[in-house]
């Protein structure tokens, strides 16, 4: 099974990911189970995230920015993905193609149709099984962040509320839209509260 999470930063993906890991690992083993990232998840996926990543790509062209994404998804997919499905395994990965379309689609505005067709060699027909959007308002997200690690901000993290107004809006018309694979969880609540919420989900739809 592939399963992705999306949201916000802040939103608390990367706690709500260990928990649901470490619930996996219990029931159906350590070898079971693959935790990645996007972007990066490969050695050369990661020195793209590098890249996107850096203060010098403060003047990224937004289309560059999706196509380095993308690259990086891509290297993912392949090298990655495909083989830990292949052999049965699950894999868990933080963002994935909903992440592009938000961000660049939404939040850049060069439309989630134009990400798409990006995206459609670098995907192909590995997508997720089912992605679990952690919803939280920019506000709320930010006092997070804020809180936990000042320290770890990069570029990307500093666009203006509107930014993150259109992200959330598109990454909500994308649950609306494909309701069979995109759920969307309400991640104000208690972390414990959010993993049962996730967790329940899982159960019912995997
Ligand atoms: O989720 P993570 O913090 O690792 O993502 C790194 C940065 O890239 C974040 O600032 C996130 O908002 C941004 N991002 C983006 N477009 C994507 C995926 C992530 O701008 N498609
Ligand atoms: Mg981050």
């Amino acid at each position: 099974k592939f399963i992705s999470f999306e949201g916000l930063d802040g939103s608390g993906k990367t706690s709500v990911m260990q928990a649901i890991q470490a619930r996996l690992v219990e029931r159906l083993g350590a070898d079971k189970i693959v935790m990645t990232r996007e972007p990066g998840g490969t050695p050369l996926g990661e020195t793209i995230r590098e890249v996107l990543l850096a203060d010098a790509a403060k003047t990224m062209d937004p289309v560059t920015e999706a196509l380095l994404f993308a690259a990086s998804r891509r290297q993912h997919v392949v090298e990655k993905i495909q083989p830990a499905l292949a052999k049965q395994q699950w894999v868990l990965s933080d963002r994935f193609l909903d992440s592009s379309l938000a961000y660049q689609g939404g939040g850049r505005q060069l439309g989630v149709e134009t990400v798409q067709a990006i995206n459609a060699v670098a995907v192909n027909d590995c997508l997720p099984d089912l992605t679990i959007f952690l919803d939280v308002p920019r506000t709320a997200g930010l006092e997070r962040i804020q809180k936990h690690r000042q320290n770890q901000v990069n570029r990307l993290d500093q666009e203006q509320a509107d930014f993150y107004e259109r992200v959330r809006a598109t990454f909500l018309t994308l649950a609306q839209e494909n309701p069979a694979r995109l759920v969307v969880v309400d991640a104000t609540q208690p972390l414990a509260e959010v993993v049962a919420a996730v967790w329940q989900v899982i159960e019912t739809r995997l």
